[in-house]
């Protein structure tokens, strides 16, 4: 099974657009098997650099490789052991699940029928969409048509599977189903699974990098990012009109409504005092804490990290 294992290395890969956006400022990850969480706001490079391992478009800079196949020069390599479920993506409304997944097989290059039936009878049934096969995806609900898009990338039983925002339209139900699906998933395959939601990251995803206007903040694994910030998340629960002098004077990561009244998180290595409980980090801490760019700590570790 060892021998199965591969790693997408991403070194130096920059791009910028025409209009003189640089989307991806200098980039380096190794991406190992297992499921990988790429966490950043909008507008930070998630899709550039989505579309770009899935040899959609080219970097200006940089290499990528994926196990021994040079992404950026083999492409048509790639494509071969790659599924890629886009952030948006057109289905036949008319066309049903079923014969729908079984052309998407042909094309992928299973043309012998009886195993083609196999491959969609499996995918369907691991897709939870069997029961609904005959109906057509314009009926579909989101997380229907997201997991039916898993289906097709899942088609050929891709190395690398690229997965770009898929739970953002989903309702709660719909995303915790459409997680547990990605979380099936083989360990012998990378999985990219690129959100803005920080929970997406923590149910799912062995490691992470943190992504903001096109640079990568942090990387590495989810629990060790949280074990760094032990002592360091301090909490208080206020009224909002006393937020703009709590902003003054503390390093606030974030503020969130409790029952009409504000729960404020600050970064601090020190006792604030002044009626702050000190709180067990989460990821969420993690994501405000880098994107406020306070654990310089953290950041200096993995500019390191990337050197040596
Ligand atoms: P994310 O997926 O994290 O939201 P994107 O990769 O879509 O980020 O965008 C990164 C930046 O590049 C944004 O500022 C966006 O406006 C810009 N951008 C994305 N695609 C293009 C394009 N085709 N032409 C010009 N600018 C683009």
């Amino acid at each position: 099974m060892e021998n199965n294992q591969i790693t997408l290395s991403i070194r130096n890969v920059s791009k910028t657009y025409a209009n003189g956006v640089k989307a991806l400022n200098n980039i380096s990850l190794d991406i190992p098997s297992g499921m990988y969480g790429l966490l950043g706001p909008n507008g930070a490079g998630k899709s550039t650099l989505m579309r770009t391992l899935a040899t959609l478009q080219d970097p200006d800079e940089g290499d990528i490789i994926l196990g021994e196949i040079n992404v950026v020069k083999q492409k048509e390599e790639v494509r071969q052991t790659l599924g890629y479920l886009p952030q948006e993506f057109g289905l036949y409304p008319k066309a049903k699940a079923e014969d729908l997944l079984d052309y998407f097989a042909v094309l992928k290059g299973i043309t012998n029928w009886a195993s083609r039936k196999e491959v969609v009878e499996a995918l369907l049934k691991q897709t939870n969409l069997w029961d609904v096969r005959r109906q057509k995806l314009g009926g579909f609900s989101g997380g229907m048509k997201q997991r039916f898009g898993v289906a097709v990338a899942l088609l050929g039983n891709p190395k690398l599977l690229i997965v770009d925002e898929p739970t953002a339209g989903l309702d709660p139900a719909e995303r915790v189903r459409f997680l547990n699906l990605l979380s099936e998933l083989g360990e012998n395959s990378i999985v990219i699974l690129s959100t803005h939601i920080v929970e997406d990251v923590s149910e799912l995803c062995t490691r992470m990098a943190i992504i903001s206007k096109g640079q990568i903040l942090q990387q590495g694994e989810p629990l060790n990012a949280i074990e760094e910030l032990q002592g360091m998340i301090w909490r208080r629960i206020v009224e909002k009109s006393m937020l703009p002098a709590l902003e003054q004077e503390y390093k606030v990561i974030s503020t969130k409504l409790l029952s009409g009244r504000t729960v404020v998180h600050v970064y601090s290595e020190e006792n604030p005092g002044n009626g702050f409980e000190l709180v067990p980090p989460d990821l969420e801490d993690v994501y405000f804490t880098t994107m406020a760019g306070y654990n310089q700590k953290q950041v200096m570790l993995q500019e390191r990290e990337v050197q040596l």
